[in-house]
């Protein structure tokens, strides 16, 4: 990638991920030659079917489920929506208390204040500790004898905190009212998560190398979901519209590649996270680091800056060639101070002026080098 002649260096992966070879190649070829509707009752739509089937297997597969289906959506957003919305409305009768933390990306906050505000349902947001993830004592607090749902992130898109999704699933284990959904869109292929003990997985293809606008939620067979979308009934009548074959291809082959390759580009990455953190370190009168998972998490290295705007130095790297983000993408054309940072610090401060880079398997050491050196001039040109 280049920007009038200055070679792009891409450090926002968590927003976005460039799309890979071989996920092109599959969206290409199922686009090209199964464009038919896979509703049809036709050959070729009725052949569209059993290649959808295969590839829902082949997500099972890799993420190695047994007792799980899974739906095709437009995304990790929809995918959360889908889970969060569809269990609550669902088995509504069954209680009315909800449980998520206070750092999830929007897409499952939202959600939760949406069925607070307009569906009276009563949410327990989980404060997370200074590494930003839930502490299981406190979630075992926090359960109740009307506690149907629990919603949390295997990995924290804005510092990478990664929450201990094994230990959480085999406590909820022990009450089987209680459906537990995890959103592991920023997880899967960096660190190894068992998901077998979670009802519901959501993922999302353009984290990983494969295209945006598709992703899905994959979800304990014999758990049933109010639609968010009424239509013609496709997904068993769970996920109306017609279903993209040709993302759903690429997303397998995106999901197959990731978790494949993904103790070798944990290898190739966690060099560069040193690097940064090590530099950081080195700095401590211009920046703190946020992000305390980068050993086993080394994707994501949030910091704020001590004496200059965060908004202002994202700014000046870019105009560098540097794509870093202040925040989430999500979030981050408002002015608003960081909710996770201030959740994890307490510092307003802190949470103004905080710095996400997120690494690839595709970005080097030369890169991580012009950043940190480029970094430190705006800085300090930027403090004259
Ligand atoms: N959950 C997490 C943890 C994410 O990082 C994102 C993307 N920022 C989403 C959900 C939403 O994903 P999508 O763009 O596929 O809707």
């Amino acid at each position: 990638m280049e920007k009038n002649n200055k070679p792009i260096i891409y450090l926002d992966n968590a927003a976005s991920t460039k799309p890979s070879e071989e996920a092109l190649n599959s969206f290409t070829f199922y686009s090209t030659n199964y464009f038919a509707n896979p509703s049809a009752k036709h050959k070729i739509g009725l052949e569209e079917d059993h290649i959808l089937d295969s590839f829902r297997q082949d997500i099972l597969d890799t993420l190695k489920l047994k007792d799980h289906t899974v739906i095709f959506t437009s995304g990790a957003t929809e995918a959360n929506n889908l889970a969060i919305k569809g269990a609550c409305l669902k088995y509504k009768n069954r209680g009315k208390h909800i449980i998520t933390s206070k750092i999830e990306h929007p897409s499952v906050l939202e959600v939760f204040r949406t069925l607070e505000r307009d569906y009276g349902y009563e949410v327990t947001y989980l404060d997370v500790d200074s590494s930003g993830a839930i502490n299981l004592d406190d979630l075992k607090k926090s359960l109740r004898n009307d506690t149907i749902f629990v919603s949390l992130f295997a990995v924290n898109n804005e510092v990478g905190s990664v929450n201990p999704i094994e230990d959480i699933a085999k406590l909820l284990k022990e009450y089987p009212k209680i459906i537990f959904h995890v959103d592991a869109a920023q997880s899967i292929g960096k660190v190894d998560i068992d998901f077998t003990d979670v009802d519901m997985i959501t993922i999302s293809s353009h984290k990983i190398h494969g295209l945006k606008g598709s992703g899905a939620l994959i979800k304990r067979k014999k758990i049933a979901l109010t639609p968010i979308l009424d239509g013609g009934g496709q997904e068993e009548g769970e996920r109306s519209g017609t279903i993209d074959i040709a993302g759903a291809a690429a997303l397998a082959t995106s999901l197959k590649i990731a978790v494949k390759n993904s103790k070798e580009n944990h290898d190739k990455v966690l060099p560069l996270a040193k690097y940064v953190t090590d530099f950081l370190a080195e700095h401590d009168s211009l920046y703190v680091l946020n992000s305390k998972y980068t050993e086993i998490n080394p994707y994501i290295i949030n910091f704020s800056l001590l004496t200059q705007k965060g908004s202002v130095i994202v700014e000046a790297l870019s105009n560098e060639g540097i794509m870093v983000s202040t925040k989430s993408s999500c979030h981050a054309k408002s002015d608003e101070p960081s909710y996770v940072i201030e959740a994890m610090t307490g510092n307003t401060n802190l949470a103004n002026d905080s710095i996400r880079i997120s690494l690839s398997y595709e970005n080097n050491i030369e890169e991580i080098e012009y950043f940190c050196k480029t970094l430190m001039e705006i800085v300090e040109k930027v403090h004259k």
